[in-house]
């Protein structure tokens, strides 16, 4: 049996560790061929002494250096390279069959569309990615022959539902719409005159899933559903008139599909991404991921509600994002990813969140954003203006 030869970007991450938990699982089944950890040279040293890859990458000259260190003192052979090249190269080597796309943010662009072009298999976590440059992606994807796969639990539980030879048409398979859940984060309940006190490490305390900070913030404002709203649109070619979102606030139903006839067919597990991450890397097979089997009698509850707009700004802005189209969603995704990292900071209050990607919006945006160079060029300068609404909210 051959070995799927691996490429991890973004491997010290919480999708990272997980996907090197599955991995270790099944040594068998697959090799390392690169690690990428940006900033966390200690965790990757060890990474790289447990999996043996090829290349380690880093963000800069100075971590390298950090890690080679670490490497030599543990008598490990990986190489060591550095910088934004390095993640397309070893993204898009010839060795490589499947790149597990996990670095947050919009940073992990040009490695995901190397992968794309290069024809890879691509596990794509970073939503981000989709939100900026879907149109694009989607067409590199398909005319090189990638394959992608979704790795984040509501569009991974999708794909798990849609009909196997599905092509991009609801129409033709009898779909009516696509159902993604949402767990409403840690202040679904909260009360609303208290959101202006709500602290980093309050927010950051996600009642289900343990993730990333940024993904974590994401969810407490439901900025998250609203990326996974366009995700989806990109993903399975559904319009966005055809995609809903339902508060399940138990995160056991990971997603539906509702057909014609009546049927809705949806996808449970345990909240652990280990299982839609042995599903991309396991198919056609089911492979073991640890996850724990869901206990029927240890659940009380399944319930659902509608989203509310009032209390989750973030959710209406990226549906609106959304249904503008053109450069929106890239505004949307900077503006979103800077106001974050200012709250995360302490420089702005969480309500400001909102109101710094609300106010990047009103700029207005290019429609034509047909090319990297363009998207980046337009994320940079929202994120310049998020910057400014940042500093006049902090004063
Ligand atoms: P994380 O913060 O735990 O990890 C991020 C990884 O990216 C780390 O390895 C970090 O070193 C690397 N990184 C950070 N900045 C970088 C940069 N500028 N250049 C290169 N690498 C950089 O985040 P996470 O929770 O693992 O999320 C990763 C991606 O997966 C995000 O796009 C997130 O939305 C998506 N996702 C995560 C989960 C989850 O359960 N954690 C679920 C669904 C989707
Ligand atoms: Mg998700």
């Amino acid at each position: 049996m051959t070995q799927q030869v691996l490429t991890i970007l973004g491997s010290t991450g919480s999708i990272g560790e997980s996907t090197l938990d599955v991995v270790s699982r099944h040594p068998e089944k697959f090799r390392i061929f690169a690690l990428a950890g940006h900033k966390q040279v200690q965790k990757l040293a060890a990474q790289c002494e447990r999996f043996n890859p090829q290349f380690a990458v880093v963000a800069d000259a100075e971590h390298a250096a950090a890690l080679e260190q670490l490497l030599e003192s543990a008598r490990c052979r990986t190489e060591v390279l550095y910088g934004a090249q390095a993640l397309i190269d070893v993204a898009s080597a010839d060795e490589v069959g499947g790149v597990m796309a996990a670095i947050v943010g919009a940073a992990g662009l040009p490695s995901a569309l190397a992968a794309a072009a290069r024809g890879k298999t691509i596990y794509l976590a970073n939503k981000e990615t989709l939100v900026v440059s879907g149109a694009l992606f989607m067409e590199t994807a398909r005319a090189s022959g990638a394959k992608i796969l979704p790795v984040d639990s509501e569009h991974n539980a999708i794909y798990q539902v849609l009909p196997q030879d599905y092509s991009g048409r609801l129409n033709a398979h009898g779909i009516e719409s696509i159902i993604l859940t949402a767990s409403g984060g840690p202040f679904l309940d909260t009360d609303l005159a208290a959101f202006d006190r709500i602290t980093p490490a309050q927010a950051v305390k996600h009642p289900n899933w343990a993730m990333g900070q940024k993904i974590s913030v994401d969810s407490a404002t439901m900025m998250n559903k609203g990326l996974e709203l366009i995700e989806a649109h990109w993903l399975f070619n559904c319009p966005p008139e055809k995609l809903e979102v339902v508060v399940h606030p138990q995160s056991v139903i990971h997603s539906m599909v509702r057909y014609r006839d009546g049927s809705v067919l949806a996808q449970m597990g345990n909240p652990d991404m280990r299982t839609p991450i042995a599903y991309c890397l396991g198919l056609p097979e089911r492979i073991e991921s640890g996850a724990g089997a869901l206990d029927f009698g240890a659940l009380s509850a399944l319930t659902f509600r509608k989203p509310d707009f009032a209390r989750f700004p973030c959710l209406k802005l990226a549906y609106d994002a959304m249904h503008a189209g053109g450069g929106a969603p890239c505004v949307l995704n900077a503006a979103n990813e800077e106001a974050v990292a200012a709250f995360l900071a302490g420089k702005i209050r969480f309500t400001d969140i909102a109101r710094v990607v609300s106010h990047c919006l009103e700029q207005g945006f290019s429609d034509g954003l047909n090319d990297v160079g363009s998207l980046l060029a337009q994320d940079a300068q929202t994120r310049a203006q998020a910057q400014n609404g940042i500093a006049a909210l902090a004063r």
